[in-house]
């Protein structure tokens, strides 16, 4: 494969970005080379600078639920923009996305719309802890919720611990009020609402967990964590930035039937362009400003352009059918993965939830961080750029969700296994 054109703008974006991009999550250090500089997306596709074609099973990290450049999107985008492009004053678009977020998730009764998943989770954290009065708030091992200096803590090995700052130039008393607990582990929850009564404003969660990987809540979590919530006096915020009209199209909250008081929502929700959203009940709601005294602003937020993109996006997914047909697709074409493994002896666990899923190179269960950390990064590592090689471009990390679009047909699915045939008796012949 030709890559001379990413490699000449790598080695120049490295003088200019930090490590030559600006999310870590792109610079393929997990799995060795070196990012590629894309040119555009075309439905199921990826072109990148050297004219290279890849069947895209990241699709921005999320948001792509309808593909690249979908025409619908790209019309709207284009109508909106010649309004202008944001008018610091409230426009039409935020009630009819507003509307169109509730009618997927009835759930949520009032909306406030911002620029990422980041602050999205930031905001219903300072939500929760205005509404309940208390500072401290339980997240787990493995989840993500963005960068925000308070949930930049992963947990001490095995028992649920006090959290310590992952990055440096987090304070520690910015996290001193962040406990963790493994994901799926109600009893470490337990523990901690015993050790701290009282004093716990919320659990955030993800309700599928995708930052380490696709791993479904256990039977009985997701319902435990309401329970606990309810009985201590603290808020349940589900971040469904990643599983909102992923996993389900009301989410993981219409997937699981349990109703969190706060959903934070971002990826999917903007379309493609930069939109997080926070919601829930009117009576926590009506805490932020200007309505209450909660301070939550942005210069962007409610922006016409990703208010639109995001209206596009939703309208297509109400199409009779239209998320379903992802979702088959998505179980299609994990059987076909997992059968491919089997039949070159290279153990796998995939776990997929409706349009999302991860391929681990472990044999066991993946049920939290501890299992999912457990697979080969090696074995993934060589798999990844077999599959580059061949076409096909999943996240560059053991520890990420692949992602799947009304645009992966199949053409795109025979395409697919045949590429991830050839990648695990690679994996095979190196073992
Ligand atoms: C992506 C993600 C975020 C952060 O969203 P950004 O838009 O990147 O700030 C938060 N929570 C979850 C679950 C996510 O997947």
């Amino acid at each position: 494969m030709n890559i001379q054109k990413s490699i000449e703008l790598f080695a120049k974006a490295q003088t200019l970005l930090p490590g030559g991009v600006d999310s870590p999550a792109r610079a393929f250090r997990a799995v060795g080379g070196q990012p590629l500089f894309i040119d555009r997306g075309e439905g199921a596709y990826l072109v990148d600078v050297d004219g290279n074609r890849f069947v895209d099973y990241v699709l921005s990290f999320g948001p792509l639920i309808r593909g690249h450049a979908h025409p619908d999107v790209v019309q709207v985008l284009a109508d909106t923009a010649v309004k202008s492009t944001s008018f610091g004053a409230p426009s039409p678009l935020e009630v009819e996305l507003a509307e169109l977020v509730m009618a997927f998730m009835p759930n949520i009764e009032m909306i406030r719309f911002v620029n990422s998943g980041t602050e999205a989770t930031m905001s219903a954290l300072r939500l929760a802890r205005a509404f309940t009065g208390r500072s401290k708030i339980i997240k787990f091992q493995g989840n993500y919720h963005g960068h925000a200096d308070m949930l930049l803590v992963q947990a001490g090995s095995g028992v649920a611990t006090l959290g310590l700052p992952d990055s440096p130039g987090v304070p520690k008393a910015t996290v001193a009020d962040t406990l963790v607990a493994p994901y799926n582990n109600l009893e470490a929850v337990a523990a901690l609402f015993a050790q701290f009564p009282g004093e716990i404003a919320a659990i955030i969660v993800e309700p599928v967990a995708g930052n380490m990987g696709v791993v479904p809540p256990q039977p009985g979590f997701l319902e435990g964590l309401r329970a606990i919530t309810t009985q201590e006096g603290a808020l349940l915020i589900f971040d469904e930035v990643m599983t909102g009209f992923r996993v389900h199209p009301g989410g993981a909250q219409a997937l699981y039937n349990v109703r969190p008081d706060i959903t934070a929502l971002g990826k999917v929700v903007g379309g493609g362009l930069p939109v997080g959203a926070y919601g829930g009940r009117r009576d926590i709601m009506q805490l932020v400003a200007p309505v209450g005294p909660m301070y939550q602003a942005g210069t962007l937020s409610g922006n016409p352009l990703a208010m639109a993109a995001g209206i596009a996006t939703l309208q297509g997914l109400q199409v009779a059918g239209v998320w379903q047909g992802v979702a088959d697709t998505a179980v299609r074409l994990t059987t076909a993965i997992q059968q491919a493994a089997q039949t070159a002896g290279v153990p796998v666990q995939i776990n997929r939830v409706g349009t999302m899923f991860t391929t681990f190179f472990t044999d066991g269960p993946v049920t939290d961080w501890e299992s999912a950390a457990k697979s080969d990064t090696a074995k993934f590592g060589r798999a990844f750029q077999v599959l580059l090689e061949n076409g096909i471009y999943l996240p560059p990390s053991q520890f990420e969700a692949c992602f799947l679009s009304t645009a992966h047909g199949e053409a795109e699915m025979e395409w697919t296994v045949a590429a991830f045939s050839g990648a695990f008796t690679a994996v095979a012949r190196t073992a």
